[in-house]
């Protein structure tokens, strides 16, 4: 059931507060109109008896999660799903519309797509900021560009600075919030990692983008194609499964941001839609991979976290225990999900954590996720721009 209420009091047994999710016991954030407007010991709120109460005694509230690399139509849990991306327009789109629901159901209040088909994302991404359809907050690229040698199967191929400006103007036009294009493929080949884009090309991809405030994002693995964005000046690297030791340090000394990916190379369910070509390949890959995203996380570097076509309950948890398994801490993980996916968005004055001037994007876990992150598999309530989507 879904339910409005402008001026709403969370009771709550225990708040992540802030960015740093600092646990505090027995307190009341106050919401009006969406927004935070105090967070504060509960027995401290005097009788309110124009604010609805809502009990969350029992749980830990916690920031919404953010997927800061996501794709409406695309659904991994699909039999052959990179071909399921050439299905018919209004298909995608149903498709498109249950994955986002889902993922708001499952604790995602913001999602960053990275490329859908169609530009089926900004009217997606419109319906939802003017009410017609729920779903979470969409932060958008649009078309995504790449060249046509590659790669992948949810870009669009353009050729050549003429073509790509073309392309990038296309989606300013749309309104696009991101502007994203593929530079490497997603597994190396024989001869390494290929760069389907030159120089010049990505340098006009990042010219374009600039002139109008946005962020450009390169699905990266790493190879020369790496060092290219670094010297554009592209904002943010998603994936970067392949990163040299020489290639962290050069992302930790430049102002791009980075996106992780992890759970392609580590999750055993991955495999099972995976289209059989794709299965050796990836096998053979993903020590590397694993090694490549330790040394990630062990250089300390800030980065944020998506499913990249993972939906619904326990997706995002999945990419967090993850990263745990590659040696991180709890408190990075869930940083990773929340303030550093905000932060990759553009939209760390907006949501990615408790604080009072935010958005009040909040979910409901059994646990403390500190100790216990199984519990983000089990998301018991979602509150949305102060509105209530699961009780
Ligand atoms: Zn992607």
């Amino acid at each position: 059931m879904m339910r409005t209420a402008r001026r709403i009091i969370l009771k709550a047994g225990h708040v992540l507060c802030g960015s740093e999710l600092k646990i505090r016991t027995n307190m009341a954030v106050v919401v009006e109109d969406g927004t935070i407007k105090d967070i504060t010991p509960f027995d401290k709120i005097t009788e309110q008896t124009e604010f609805q109460l809502l009990d969350y005694s029992d749980l830990f509230l916690m920031p919404g999660l953010i997927d800061a690399h996501n794709h409406l139509s695309l659904d991994f849990s699909l039999p052959n799903y990179l071909e399921r991306m050439a299905d018919p327009l209004p298909a995608l789109v149903l498709r498109a519309v249950n994955n986002m629901q889902a993922d708001l159901l499952a604790g995602v209040t913001t999602s960053r797509c990275l490329g859908d088909k169609g530009f089926l994302d900004v009217e997606c991404r419109n319906a939802i900021a003017s009410g017609t359809i729920k779903g979470p907050r969409l932060v958008i690229a649009g078309k995504g560009i790449r060249s046509s040698a590659g790669h992948g199967f949810v870009g669009y191929p353009f050729d050549g600075p003429a073509m790509i400006r073309t392309a990038v103007r296309e989606n300013i036009r749309q309104n696009a919030d991101i502007i994203k294009f593929y530079i490497t493929g997603t597994l190396p080949s024989s001869r390494g990692v290929d760069c389907f884009l030159s120089r010049e090309e990505v340098s006009t991809i990042v010219d374009e983008a600039k002139r109008t405030g946005r962020r450009t994002a390169a699905h990266c693995i790493g190879g020369i194609g790496f060092d290219w964005c670094i010297d554009a000046g592209v904002d943010v690297i998603e994936h970067g499964y392949f990163l040299t030791e020489k290639q962290i340090d050069t992302l930790a000394q430049s102002s791009a941001k980075l996106v992780l990916t992890p759970s392609f190379f580590m999750s055993a369910k991955r495999i099972e839609s995976m289209p059989e070509h794709l299965v050796e390949p990836h096998f053979r890959a993903a020590g590397m991979a694993k090694s490549s995203m330790q040394a990630i996380v062990r250089s300390g570097i800030p980065f944020a976290l998506g499913t990249d076509g993972v939906h619904g309950q326990g997706a995002m948890a999945a990419e967090m225990s993850c990263l745990v398994e590659l040696g991180a801490s709890p408190s990075t993980a869930l940083s990773a999900a929340t303030s550093h996916g905000a932060a990759v968005c553009d939209l760390e004055k907006v949501t990615g954590s408790i604080d009072v001037g935010k958005a009040a994007d909040l979910i409901g876990v059994k646990t403390n996720p500190f100790v216990d992150m199984e519990t983000l598999t089990d998301i018991r309530c979602v509150i949305f721009n102060g509105e209530v989507m699961k009780e």
